[in-house]
């Protein structure tokens, strides 16, 4: 439902929880946020408001990058363990996504078949096992995560943070996804209101894009060729 995203040089903890409340409107059922600081992501999701999740984040985190999600659940009960993130069995790649992956059950298949162990019901959870299966085969985390979209049918935004890395991955087709570019920062949301009060000038993706975000701003690629996507100027306040 909604999805937000901070690589930057502030504690990407409160930054994260204010964008989900700022994307309260868009009405969800559960809520989660991960982290990347050390190897492993840092994940805290629950069923229930955004003041739930709050409830069990810690006051700081040492973290500068990492993603959030807002979940209407489509496919799995809301409950803790179907809220997003979701993680892979390495615990190292975290993945939030809005929309539906038409044939996750053929994947999951697969993949159960290959060995990995699934934690919730959803539709998602296909997408780190299958950045997991890809990396095990030899290719790095960007690679990885293009094949695995490259596999995926449905409509999706997808957002992505791997272990102590600096970049947020996203992809999108035929869900919304936009990039704030800050000084020094750069904010991810599925809707503008999710950083307004933070970045102005913002990138929207187009459908097909796949995008590595860092601190420093965005690339942006399409059927595997670099892109441009134009930065326009918000003026409008958000309610
Ligand atoms: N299909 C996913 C789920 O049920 C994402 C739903 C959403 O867009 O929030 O978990």
């Amino acid at each position: 439902c909604g999805i937000v995203g901070y690589a930057g040089h502030r504690d990407a903890l409160p930054l994260l929880a204010g964008g989900l409340s700022n994307l309260e409107y868009r009405g969800y059922d559960s809520a989660g946020i991960a982290l990347c600081a050390g190897d492993d992501v840092t994940v805290y999701k629950t069923v229930g408001e955004v003041d739930a999740l709050r409830e069990t984040l810690p006051e700081s985190s040492e973290a500068t990058v990492g993603i959030g999600h807002t979940r209407w659940s489509t496919h799995g009960k809301p409950t803790d363990g179907n809220a997003h993130p979701h993680t892979d069995c390495t615990g190292e790649i975290a993945v939030v996504h809005n929309g539906i992956i038409d044939n996750y059950d053929a994947l999951k298949a697969e993949l159960e078949a290959e060995g990995h162990t699934f934690a919730s019901q959803t539709d998602t959870e296909v997408v780190p096992h299958l950045v997991e299966a890809e990396r095990a085969a030899g290719k790095g985390v960007k690679a990885a995560f293009e094949s695995a979209v490259a596999r995926l049918e449905g409509s999706f935004a997808l957002a992505m943070v791997a272990g102590d890395g600096e970049e947020i991955y996203l992809a999108r087709r035929d869900s919304p996804l936009c990039v704030g570019h800050g000084d020094g920062e750069t904010f991810v949301g599925s809707d503008v209101t999710a950083f307004l009060e933070h970045a102005r000038e913002v990138t929207y993706l187009e459908n097909g894009d796949i995008a590595v975000v860092t601190p420093d701003g965005i690339t942006v690629e399409h059927d595997g060729t670099p892109v441009e996507r134009p930065v326009e100027r918000i003026e409008w306040e958000a309610d």
